[in-house]
Parts: C-alpha cells; sequence; structure tokens
C-alpha cells in the first residue's frame, strides 16, 4: 500500500500504522490530532528488495523453522 502523505510504499497496513504516528503535540487534544509520516528506518522498517518498507528481515535461521529456502 502507498503512503497518501509521503508516497512510500509499505508491504502491510501494521507496517503502515507505524509510519503513520500521531503528532505527538496534538496527543493532548483529541479534536485536533493528525498523523504524521515517520522516517520508515526510525519505526523500525527495513527497505526491501521489492521497493517495499517491511518489517524486520527474516533471519535464516526463521526462514529454515518456517519451511522457507531448505536445500532440495
Ligand atoms: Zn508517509
Amino acid at each position: 500500500m502507498q503512503c497518501a502523505g509521503c508516497g512510500n510504499y509499505f508491504s502491510g497496513l501494521s507496517n503502515f500504522d507505524r509510519h503513520r504516528a500521531w503528532h505527538a503535540d496534538d496527543a493532548a487534544d483529541a479534536t485536533n490530532r493528525r498523523r504524521i509520516c515517520r522516517e520508515p528506518s526510525e519505526v523500525g522498517l527495513h527497505l526491501r528488495d521489492d521497493g517495499l518498507w517491511g518489517g524486520e528481515p527474516m533471519t535464516d535461521e526463521q526462514k529454515a523453522a518456517a519451511g522457507w529456502g531448505r536445500e532440495r
């Protein structure tokens, strides 16, 4: 999905939500809150090879545990 605010692409809604944070200065005033774009790398996202911002890349051990990348 693409962020309308900054044009970056995200691999899923949860990653997008991490990027679109509530502006801290407005948090106390619920009627005036707005969301801001945060730098994806500052909220723990990683730019994937396919150009999407996603979560922490899986380690080889995690891929193996999920049944990916096994030698055949
Ligand atoms: Zn954005």
